[in-house]
C-alpha cells in the first residue's frame, strides 16, 4: 500500500476541478466584461461622435444653402450690376457677375436671365461660355424662377432680413448628373434710385456641384475624412451618410463620410496597455496557482500520510485496529439489510515471543510482514485484514455462506503460518492459533464480538498450538473460572501459609548423596484443593503477581533452607522477575535477612529469559554473580537455544527437560542428543542435572552418560519441609512418596 493510492493523478485532476479552473474561469469573466465594458463605452461614444458630425454636416449643408444666397447678394443687390445687364456690359458682367463669384465663392456655374427669363450671361467650367447652355438646366431650375418671379411681382418679403436682403429661391437638384445646390437671386438696386418693375428683374442663377470642389473644401475645413457623394445609402460599416433633401422632399442622394470615432480610437491604444495588463495579471495568477497547487498537493500527501497512519499498520501495511474498529462497525450496520453473515477472527502466532527472543526484533518483524503477506493471500478484497499489535491479526471475513466457510479459512490460516518463514538468513518455525466469532449468530454488538472471537482464541491456545476454536457460550464460563482462580490467587498470596514451599531433592549421580533442594511453590485452596503450578504459574505471570509470588518463595526457601546440611538451595525464577532492574536488590536483600549464604543459591532461569531484554537481565544476573549467586538453566532443550550458544549464556548448570530422559528407549534419539548436552556442558564446564528422573533403567543409563545431578520421582517427589527435614535427618535416604 502506498501513499499513492491517495495521491496522484485524480488529486491533480481534481484540484484543477475544484481549484484552478473556477479561478481561471472568474479571471477570464472579468477579463471578458471589463472588454466588453470598453467596447460598450468605446461604442457609445463613437455613437454620440457619429451623431454631432452628422448634426455638423447638416448644419454645413444647410448654411451652404443659405450661404450661396448670401455670396449672390454680394453682387446682385448693386446699383452697378442693374445697370451693367441693362446696358449690356458684358464685360463688366462676366468680370463681376460671373468669373468674381466662382473665384471668390466657388460657384461651379452662373446663369443670368433677363426679365422674360431668357439667358444672358452664362459661366461654366472656369469661364463665360454660351448662355444657350443654360438650356440644359432650365428644366431644373425653371419651377424655382417661376417661384420667385411670383414672389417678386407680389412683393414677398418674407425670409428678408437684415442679413438677407432680397427674396431668393433655391433648392437641392441633380444637375448633369451631379447633385447640387442652386439659388436663384434678382439683381435688384441697392440705393432704390433705379426703378425695377417687380418681377421683371434680372435673375442670378448660382450653381454649386456638391461633389466637386465643395468636397475637398469640406475635407479640409471639417476633417472630414473621405467625404464623397453617394447616390445610395449603402454604406461600408465605418462611414456614416446625411441624406441630401429638396424642397420637393425628395432625396438627392447621400452625403457620405468616415466620421471620426473617439471611443475606437482610444480602445485602439489602450489594445497593447490592456494585453500588456492582462498578461501580467494571468501571468500572476497563473504563478499563484502553480504556487498554491504546491501547497494543497503537499497538504493533500500530509494528509493521506496522517490517513495511512491512523489506517494502517507500518510495518504491514495491513489495516491498523482503528480502520478495523470502523470497518468492524460500517459492516455490522450493513449486516440486517443484506442479511449476509460474517465472522471475526482473532488470530496470535504461537511462539513469536520466541523467535523475537531468539532472533532480535528486527527478525521478528520480518516475521511479522512475511505472515501479513501470507494473510493477504489468503483473504478476499471484501474481507478486512488489521494488525493488532505484537504478534496479533484480526480478520473480518465477509458474506461467510456458513460455518464450514470460515473453519476452512481457520485451516488455511494454520496451515500457511505453519510453513518455515525465512527469517534473518535462518528457518523458523512458528505456527497460529485462531479465535472466531460469527455475527449475528453470536450477536452484533462490535465490543462483544472481538471479546469472544479473543475469548475463542484463548480456548484454542488452551486446547493446544496450532489450533482455531469457534466462540460458544460455556466460554464465557470458563473465563469467569479463570477470573475466579486469578482472584483467589491474589488472595492467596495475601494469606500467610495459603502458597507453601515444597521441596524437591537434587542427587549426586555418583554417590546418590542429597546435595540440594528445588524449592516449588505449592497452592492448597480450601475449595479448589491443590492447585498445579502448571495452571498458576502461567496465571501470575499473566496477572503481574509472579513477583509477589517469586518473593514469597524465594523468602520462604531461604528461611527454611538456610540451617539445613545442603550445597544448593535452587530456585525458580520466571523472565519477568529478571527484567526488572530492581531485582538483584531484592534478592541480595532477601539474603540478607534470612541470612542465607549467596553461594548456596541457585536460580532457575529459562532459555528464553536469557533472551529478552539483555541489558536489565544481564545486569541483574552480573550483580547476583558477583555475590556468588549460581544459576541453571532450566527445562534445557525446550526452547530455541542452540548447543552452539551454551557458551554465551552466563549460567552455571543445565538442567536437561524430563521430556528427553522420558523420551529413553524411544525412536527419537534422545540418549544421543543429551550424550551431546551432557558432553558439551563438560567441555564448557558446566554442571548438569537431569530432571524427571522416574525409572532405575533411566538413572543408571544418566549415570553412564557422566550426568552429574539427578531429579525426580524415583528419587524423591517434592516434599514439604517437614518431610525434607526426616529426609535429612535420615542421610541421603531416598524418598518416594
Ligand atoms: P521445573 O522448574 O522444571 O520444576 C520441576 C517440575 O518437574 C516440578 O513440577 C516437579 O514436580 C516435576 N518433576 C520432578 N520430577 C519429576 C518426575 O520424575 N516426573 C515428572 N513427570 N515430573 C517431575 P511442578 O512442581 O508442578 O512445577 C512445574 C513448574 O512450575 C516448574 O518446572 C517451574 O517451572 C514452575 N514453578 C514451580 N514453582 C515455581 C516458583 O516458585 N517460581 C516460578 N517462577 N516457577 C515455578
Ligand atoms: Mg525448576
Ligand atoms: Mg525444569
Amino acid at each position: 500500500m502506498t501513499l499513492l493510492r491517495h495521491f496522484g493523478e485524480p488529486t491533480r485532476r481534481l484540484f484543477f476541478k475544484r481549484t484552478a479552473l473556477p479561478i481561471i474561469v472568474v479571471t477570464l469573466l472579468v477579463a471578458t466584461l471589463t472588454t466588453g465594458l470598453l467596447l460598450w463605452s468605446a461604442t457609445q461614444s463613437d455613437g454620440v461622435a457619429v451623431s454631432r458630425q452628422k448634426s455638423l454636416v447638416a448644419l454645413i449643408i444647410s448654411k451652404l444653402e443659405s450661404g450661396i444666397a448670401h455670396d449672390q447678394e454680394s453682387v446682385t443687390v448693386w446699383d452697378d450690376a442693374v445697370s451693367a445687364l441693362r446696358s449690356q456690359d458684358a464685360k463688366w458682367v462676366d468680370t463681376n457677375l460671373g468669373t468674381w463669384m466662382h473665384t471668390y465663392f466657388g460657384h461651379d456655374e452662373v446663369y443670368i436671365l433677363d426679365p422674360k427669363d431668357a439667358p444672358v450671361y452664362a459661366f461654366a467650367d472656369g469661364s463665360a461660355v454660351d448662355p444657350a447652355s443654360y438650356q440644359s438646366i432650365r428644366p431644373t431650375t425653371a419651377p424655382l424662377v417661376e417661384k420667385l418671379r411670383a414672389g417678386l411681382k407680389q412683393g414677398d418679403t418674407d425670409g428678408v432680413t437684415e442679413q438677407v436682403l432680397t427674396i431668393g429661391a433655391s433648392d437641392m437638384v441633380v444637375i448633369s448628373g451631379h447633385p447640387a445646390i442652386v439659388s436663384i437671386k434678382p439683381v435688384v438696386s441697392d440705393s432704390g434710385h433705379i426703378a425695377q418693375v417687380p418681377g421683371q428683374e434680372f435673375l442670378h442663377v448660382a450653381v454649386r456641384y456638391l461633389d466637386g470642389s465643395l468636397l475637398a473644401s469640406l475635407r479640409q475645413d471639417y476633417l472630414l475624412d473621405d467625404a464623397h457623394f453617394s447616390w445610395s445609402n449603402m454604406l461600408s460599416p465605418e462611414e456614416a451618410s446625411y441624406p441630401l433633401v429638396g424642397r420637393s422632399g425628395s432625396t438627392v442622394g447621400f452625403f457620405v463620410w468616415q466620421p471620426y470615432r473617439p471611443g475606437a480610437f482610444v480602445l485602439f491604444q489602450l489594445v497593447p496597455t490592456l494585453v500588456v495588463v492582462f498578461g501580467l495579471v494571468l501571468g500572476g495568477i497563473i504563478v499563484a496557482l502553480a504556487a498554491l497547487r504546491r501547497r494543497t498537493l503537499r497538504l493533500i500527501e500530509t494528509e493521506n500520510h496522517i490517513y495511512h497512519l491512523a489506517h494502517y499498520d507500518l510495518l504491514t501495511g495491513l489495516h491498523s485496529r482503528g480502520h478495523f474498529n470502523s470497518r468492524l462497525a460500517d459492516a455490522l450496520t450493513l449486516l440486517p439489510a443484506t442479511g449476509e453473515q460474517l465472522a471475526i477472527l482473532y488470530l496470535d502466532l504461537d511462539r513469536f515471543k520466541q523467535v523475537n527472543d531468539s532472533f532480535g526484533h528486527p527478525a521478528g518483524d520480518e516475521l511479522l510482514r512475511e505472515f501479513a503477506d501470507r494473510l493477504r493471500r489468503l483473504t478476499v478484497e471484501v474481507d478486512t485484514v488489521a494488525r493488532l499489535g505484537g504478534d496479533e491479526f484480526i480478520i473480518i471475513q465477509r458474506a461467510v455462506a456458513g460455518e464450514n466457510e470460515v473453519k476452512t479459512l481457520c485451516e488455511h490460516l494454520i496451515e500457511s503460518a505453519r510453513r518455515p518463514f525465512e527469517v534473518a538468513g535462518v528457518q523458523v518455525f512458528v505456527g497460529v492459533s485462531v479465535g472466531v466469532a460469527l455475527a449475528p449468530r453470536d450477536g452484533v454488538d462490535q465490543v462483544e464480538l472481538v471479546r469472544k472471537a479473543d475469548l475463542a482464541l484463548y480456548h484454542a491456545k488452551a486446547g493446544g498450538r496450532s489450533g482455531y476454536a469457534l466462540f460458544e457460550p460455556e466460554m464465557d464460563q470458563t473465563l469467569a473460572k479463570r477470573k475466579g482462580l486469578e482472584q483467589d490467587l491474589r488472595k492467596a498470596l495475601q494469606t500467610p501459609g495459603h502458597i507453601r514451599v515444597h521441596y524437591q531433592p537434587l542427587y549426586t549421580a555418583d554417590t546418590n548423596r542429597m546435595t540440594g533442594v528445588e524449592a516449588l511453590a505449592r497452592w492448597s485452596d480450601a475449595e479448589r484443593g491443590w492447585v498445579a503450578p502448571d495452571l498458576f504459574v502461567p496465571l501470575a505471570e499473566e496477572t503481574g503477581l509472579i513477583e509477589v509470588l517469586g518473593e514469597l518463595v524465594l523468602r520462604q526457601a531461604c528461611l527454611d533452607a538456610v540451617l539445613w546440611p545442603i550445597e544448593t538451595l535452587a530456585v525458580n525464577v520466571s523472565g519477568l522477575q529478571l527484567n526488572n532492574p530492581s531485582f538483584a536488590m531484592k534478592v541480595t536483600s532477601i539474603l540478607l535477612e534470612t541470612q542465607m549464604d549467596p553461594r548456596r543459591l541457585e536460580l532457575e532461569v529459562t532459555e528464553s529469559t536469557l533472551s529478552q531484554r539483555p541489558t536489565e537481565c544481564q545486569q541483574n544476573m552480573a550483580a547476583l554473580r558477583s555475590v556468588g549467586v549460581r544459576f541453571a538453566l532450566d527445562d534445557f532443550g525446550t526452547g530455541f537455544s542452540s548447543l552452539g550458544r551454551l557458551q554465551s549464556l552466563e549460567v552455571d548448570r543445565i538442567k536437561i527437560d524430563r521430556s528427553f530422559v522420558q523420551g529413553f528407549g524411544g525412536s527419537n534419539g534422545d540418549e544421543a542428543i543429551v550424550q551431546a548436552i551432557i558432553d558439551l556442558a563438560r567441555a564448557t564446564g558446566l554442571s548438569t542435572t537431569a530432571e524427571g528422573v522416574e525409572t532405575e533403567s533411566q538413572c543408571n543409563y544418566l549415570r553412564k552418560l557422566g550426568c552429574d545431578q539427578l531429579q525426580g520421582f524415583l528419587l524423591s517427589r517434592p516434599v514439604p519441609k517437614e518431610d525434607l527435614q526426616e529426609l535429612l535427618d535420615g542421610g541421603s535416604r531416598r524418598a518416594t512418596a
